[in-house]
């Protein structure tokens, strides 16, 4: 452990303030938490609670129908990233549907799934486009490229999201957030500059052991001054500006829309869709999509767990009827979701 981790650690372990919840609203903060043992090391008065920084897990239901409809009405070769294919749907998840005939692949980028359409252009090719401001910039470069070469056979379904708005509909939940450090990198620092100017405070953290030590650290001593702050602990990665070639791409490709969070419901321009200039490659135009509505299980509190409103093991079901073998909500599917942070490493 370097000095700075050494000084971190013990401001945190003399913690003597006033309690506090911290919502690590990034998945892979949860999890990064609890492999590193600090939960271990905060006094009994500082909380840590899981938030919405998962993108498998905020998908709503509904979406997985969509793609279902896309892979079974229509006949499309559904590409994804693994995790959302076990997500439960309304009825079934991608994987049930398989039983049934549909075409699902995993891929690791958007631009594979690009390459599958130019190698079967007998083939319609729908990628599954979740994130947050991290992978939207690929999926936006997936659209740009299909159109570029003029293709055909390729188009994404979307649900992607952004930060800003989220953290408006969290707000009270939590007295300072650990903001997802590689968001950040892409946006930059001025969303959490104007938060702190609405009275909500935080810090944007790296993954490391001793930037994790660090940021949780200085949220401890800020809380002592009772007054909004906001400190960039990740400056290594994460840039004032963020990443303007990023930005400037999702800019060209993509707008803002309202968009539906599993659990937080539909939040005002929280989501991006494609341009009207890139309607060809948006699979709910070409494929005259019907609204679809999802219904999540009832036994499932997803929704909760991504408000910091319950932890993971407070659902009834949670390590019995749910597990990452037997999922019943994604935040038990996921890499990234808390109940399956708290099912790996025992958490309560
Ligand atoms: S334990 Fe399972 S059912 Fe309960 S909230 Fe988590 S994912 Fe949903």
């Amino acid at each position: 452990m370097n000095e700075q981790a050494k000084k971190a650690r013990d401001i945190i372990v003399n913690y003597k303030g006033r309690p506090l919840r911290i919502m690590e609203v990034c998945g892979t903060h949860t999890h990064e938490i609890f492999k590193l043992g600090l939960r271990k090391l905060l006094p009994e008065n500082v909380e840590l609670i899981s938030g919405p920084g998962c993108p498998v897990c905020v998908t709503p239901v509904g979406f997985i129908d969509e793609a279902i409809w896309l892979a079974l009405e229509k006949g499309c070769v559904i590409t994804t990233f693994g995790d959302l294919i076990r997500v439960p749907g309304t009825e079934m998840s991608l994987a049930g549907a398989r039983a049934k005939g549909a075409v699902v692949r995993p891929v690791y980028s958007p631009l594979d799934a690009v390459e599958m359409a130019r190698q079967n252009p007998d083939e319609q090719i729908v990628f599954l486009a979740v994130g947050f401001e991290t992978t939207t910039p690929s999926a936006c470069l997936a659209a740009e490229t299909a159109k570029k070469e003029g293709l055909t056979n390729f188009s994404l379904l979307t649900a992607n999201k952004t930060m800003p708005n989220a953290y408006a509909a969290l707000e009270g939940s939590a007295d300072a957030f650990l903001y997802p450090g590689h968001v950040n990198a892409i946006t930059g620092t001025s969303i959490c500059e104007d938060l702190k100017d609405k009275g909500v405070s935080g810090v944007i953290a790296g993954f490391t052991a001793s930037e994790l030590l660090t940021a949780l650290a200085v949220i401890l001593k800020n809380a002592e001054k009772d007054e909004p702050f906001f400190v960039n602990c990740y400056p290594r990665v994460v840039k004032p500006e963020g990443n303007p070639p990023a930005q400037k791409l999702i800019e060209k490709v993509m707008e803002p829309c309202d968009t539906e969070w599993r659990g937080l419901g539909v939040i005002p321009m929280s989501g991006m869709k494609l341009r009207d200039e890139y309607a060809d490659f948006d699979a709910r135009k070409k494929y005259a999509m019907p609204e679809i509505k999802g219904r999540p299980n009832p036994a499932c509190r997803c929704g909760e767990v991504l408000q910091g409103k319950c932890k993971p093991c407070d659902c009834k079901v949670f390590g019995k009827v749910c597990t990452p073998e037997h999922p019943v909500g994604a935040c038990m599917v996921s890499d990234e979701g808390a109940c399956a942070a708290y099912y790996q490493y025992g958490g309560i």
